[in-house]
C-alpha cells in the first residue's frame, strides 16, 4: 500500500470514528522551537537531568538551584506560538472530530492554538502558587520577583512560590481523572509522545481504538490500528487537506 493511500484510510477512520481524544506529548512542539526530552542530539535530557532540576526535593531543599538552573529551562516555553498541528487540532475540535486534548504540555500552545477542552495533565507556566498560604497568582508575580534577582520568589505572607507546573513528586492534578475516563470511552490519538512517562503512558491500554503519530517509537506501536512515522507539523496539514476532501 503506497503512503498516500494509507493516509487516505486513515482520513476516512478519522471519521468514521470520530469523536477522538488527543494525547500530546514534547513532540508536536518541536516545530514550535520547544526540545522534547528523547530525541537524540536535540533533547534536554542530554544536557540537564530534569529528574534532579525540576523536582519538588530541589524546590524544597534547594530553591536557589531551582531558580537559577531548572525553572529558565522551563520558562523559555513561553515564548513560543503554535505550528499547524496545535492548529489543526484545534479546527477539529469545532468540527467535533475531536473530543478534547490530554497533553503532557506545560506550554500552553493548545490552548494559544484555540483548543478549549484541554487537559494539561503536567501543569502549565501561566500562574504560579504559595507554598505556605496556597494563594494562586498570575505567572508574573512571580517573574517580577525572579527579574529583581529575588531569589527565590516570595509571596506576602512569606511563603516560597512555585510554577504551577508537575514537579518530579508531584501528585498529578484530577483532569488526570477525567482524561482516564475519556480514554475508555474515546479513541486516542497519539501525537509527539514517546509514551514512556507514566501515568499519562496508561491512557492509550484503555482506550477502545489507538492511532499514533511520531517520529520515534513506542511501547505501543504494535497495537495501534495506524502508526505514522511523521513530523506532526507537516502530517496534520496534510490529513486536514484529504479530510476536507472526503
Ligand atoms: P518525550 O520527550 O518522551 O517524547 C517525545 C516524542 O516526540 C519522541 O518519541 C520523538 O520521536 C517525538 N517527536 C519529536 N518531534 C516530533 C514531531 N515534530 N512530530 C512528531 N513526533 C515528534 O515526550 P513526552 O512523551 O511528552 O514526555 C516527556 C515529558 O516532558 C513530559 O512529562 C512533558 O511534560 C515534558 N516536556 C514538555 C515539553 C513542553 O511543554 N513542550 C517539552 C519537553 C518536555
Amino acid at each position: 500500500m503506497t503512503k498516500q493511500s494509507e493516509e487516505r484510510r486513515l482520513a476516512r477512520f478519522i471519521l468514521e470514528r470520530a469523536p477522538w481524544l488527543v494525547l500530546t506529548g514534547a513532540g508536536i512542539s518541536t516545530e514550535s522551537g520547544i526540545p522534547d526530552f528523547r530525541t537524540p542530539g536535540a533533547g534536554l535530557w542530554e544536557h540537564y537531568n530534569p529528574m534532579a532540576l525540576l523536582s519538588t526535593e530541589t524546590l524544597n531543599n534547594d530553591p536557589e538551584t531551582f531558580y537559577r538552573i531548572g525553572y529558565p529551562v522551563l520558562r523559555k516555553f513561553r515564548d513560543a506560538l503554535p505550528n499547524p498541528a496545535h492548529l489543526v487540532l484545534a479546527d477539529w475540535e469545532r468540527r467535533e472530530w475531536v473530543r478534547g486534548v490530554v497533553t503532557q504540555n506545560i506550554d500552553s500552545l493548545h490552548i494559544r492554538a484555540g483548543s478549549r477542552e484541554v487537559l494539561e495533565i503536567h501543569g502549565h507556566l501561566r500562574t504560579g502558587s504559595c507554598r505556605r498560604c496556597r494563594s494562586i497568582f498570575p505567572i508574573d508575580r512571580l517573574e517580577e520577583q525572579l527579574a529583581k534577582a529575588i531569589i527565590p520568589p516570595r509571596c506576602l505572607c512569606g511563603g516560597l512560590l512555585r510554577p504551577d507546573v508537575v514537579l518530579f513528586g508531584d501528585q498529578l492534578p484530577d483532569d488526570f481523572s477525567k482524561a482516564q475516563m475519556l480514554a475508555r470511552s474515546h479513541p486516542v490519538l497519539v501525537v509527539g509522545s514517546s509514551l514512556t512517562v507514566s501515568p499519562a503512558n496508561l491512557l492509550p491500554s484503555v482506550a477502545p481504538e489507538l492511532v499514533i503519530v511520531n517520529v520515534g517509537p513506542t511501547p505501543y506501536d504494535d497495537r495501534a490500528t495506524y502508526r505514522f512515522q511523521e513530523k506532526a507539523g507537516v502530517f496534520f496539514p496534510r490529513l486536514h487537506a484529504l479530510l476536507l476532501g472526503q
